[in-house]
């Protein structure tokens, strides 16, 4: 990879501006690395390049199979180089190499070997004779060039969430990883060229949200899929609207973790401080807001200050551990005041709410658990991407059904129980677009990973992401 460039048209090319984003390792503040901070200009390459490699058809008519062919090769390369990739990975982010990085790029893997697989299956025409003398074909089309975005916490793995199936569409790209961790998506560039995508297929440009704000509004860019925050996911859909372009957005979420009376107490517990604790707490998805029966309410909450205070924080390296820092100081503070506000409000921190002894650098922040919060505080009601879980309980299953919908998030929840029908009912109440019975999201390639309400729309995985880079159309042939 040649440091501080972009990725436009096959090759490293130097932005035509001057500015840099400074690369920090979140484990010891060190800059590790300088990136490329891409200027419209910049952008504007990016999309002409991607959208002669779409016109010129060099991607869109080639065939099923030979798209396919080069996702598949693209996954046996990353394999071939998983422990590097996950090396920067977890430098770049503090995440732990062996519990964390390792897994990622591994599931980047099986997730191009799906595309691979659905890209010879992602067309689909139908005809029909719905006019006397006339043929009707529906045809599905790549939607032309889409400006891909992604955030900071599953740096490559999101890449390939968002790559992989737009590809499989036979859409040509150019993608902007999120600017603090660029590293591994760009290493991905020059594996592209080796998996023969041709050229202006896939363009790959670092930098900051202005110049994810010139992709949005370029006119050439007929799609914009996002990976990030609620506020983001606003201000793309409004700048899109200027040219009516399609969005796909994968937004944040506040997961409920709903806990009825019939459950091994100590098993969930685990559950809750595994999925609050994964990444630091930094995935959409995690655990957040725990609801248990009344009954249950004081068992569980000691289990979980225990589980919670048995999670192994450490550097990248060390054996067993699981869980870094946060990403980032900024993120360490945001994630501290949300904890002193929620105690302003009048709830208890009953373990964590600060950073770890022992560590004299790095972003670390202990597993907190919170009690006694008002469901309409902020703690309960905004996401805080951090270890963070707050403690509420329930009298009846309406209640905490009620409760676990009251927030203007519906990524994902679960729901523990050994009762069948009383997780089919609660199943059905929900809106989330990810719902786990006795376990909190495990996902796979060929399972739709997308929200509802405020976490946005568009799904990533599954054959349904490769649609939503498709459109139709109709051509209707006369027999004359
Ligand atoms: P963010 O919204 O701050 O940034 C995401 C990306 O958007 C970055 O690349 C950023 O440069 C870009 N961006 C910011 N403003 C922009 C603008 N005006 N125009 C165009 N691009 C712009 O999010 P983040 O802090 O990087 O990531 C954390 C967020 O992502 C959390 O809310 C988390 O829940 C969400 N997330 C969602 C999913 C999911 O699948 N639903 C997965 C992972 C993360």
């Amino acid at each position: 990879m040649e440091s501080g460039k972009l990725w436009i048209d096959g090759q490293w090319v130097a932005s035509t501006g001057d500015r840099r984003l400074s690369i920090e390792n979140p484990v010891t503040g060190e800059i590790i690395a300088n990136a490329a901070d891409a200027t419209a200009a910049d952008v504007d390459r990016a999309v002409k390049a991607a959208s002669k490699a779409f016109y010129s058809g060099a991607w869109s008519e080639m065939t099923p199979g030979e798209r396919s062919l080069c996702l598949w090769k693209l996954g046996d390369l990353l394999l071939a180089r998983q422990a590097e990739f996950a090396r920067i990975e977890s430098d770049n982010t503090g995440k732990p190499y062996q519990n964390g990085s390792m897994g990622e790029v591994g599931f980047a893997v099986d997730n191009l070997r799906y595309y691979s697989g659905a890209a010879r299956d992602a067309a689909g025409l139908a005809a029909g004779e719905y006019t006397r003398g006339h043929t009707n074909l529906a045809l599905r089309v790549p939607v032309g060039v889409v400006g891909q975005i992604t955030p900071w916490n599953f740096p490559l793995m999101l890449a390939i969430w968002k790559i992989g199936p737009a590809l499989a569409a036979g859409c040509t790209i150019v993608l902007k990883p999120a600017p603090s961790t660029p590293l591994t998506t760009l290493m991905l560039a020059e594996l592209t060229k080796e998996a023969g995508f041709p050229d202006g297929v896939i363009n790959i440009i670092s930098g900051g949200n202005e110049a994810g704000q010139a992709l949005v509004e370029h006119p050439d860019v007929r799609m914009i899929s996002l990976t990030g925050s609620v506020g983001t996911g606003k201000k793309i859909m409004q700048t899109a609207a200027t040219t009516l372009k399609r969005v796909h957005l994968e937004l944040g979420g506040k997961a409920p973790f709903i806990v009825f009376d019939d459950v091994d107490v100590e098993a969930v517990a685990q559950a809750a401080a595994g999925s609050a604790t994964a990444n630091a707490g930094q995935v959409c998805v995690s655990a957040t807001r725990v609801y248990v029966h009344a009954d249950k309410a004081n068992h569980l909450t000691e289990a979980l200050v225990d589980a919670m205070q048995a999670v192994k924080i450490g550097t990248p390296y060390e054996d067993g551990v699981v869980m870094g820092p946060l990403i980032s100081k900024t993120q360490r503070q945001s994630v501290q005041g949300f904890v002193e506000r929620a105690q302003q409000d009048g709830a208890s921190v009953l373990t964590g709410g600060r950073a770890p002894a022992g560590f004299d650098s790095g972003y670390f922040y202990e597993p907190t658990v919170i009690v006694g919060a008002d469901q309409k505080s902020e703690i309960i009601q905004s996401e805080v991407f951090g270890p963070v879980l707050t403690v509420n309980s329930f009298k009846t299953e309406a209640e905490a059904v009620a409760l676990a919908n009251d927030v203007v998030y519906g990524l994902a929840a679960s729901i523990w129980t050994r009762d069948v029908g009383r997780a089919m009912r609660v199943m059905k109440k929900l809106e989330f677009g990810i719902i786990g019975v006795n376990n909190h999201v495990n996902g796979s390639s060929e399972i739709g990973h997308g929200g509802m309400k405020q976490s946005g729309f568009g799904v990533d995985l599954s054959v349904e992401s490769v649609s939503d880079y498709l459109v139709t159309k109709n051509v209707l042939f006369s027999d004359m």
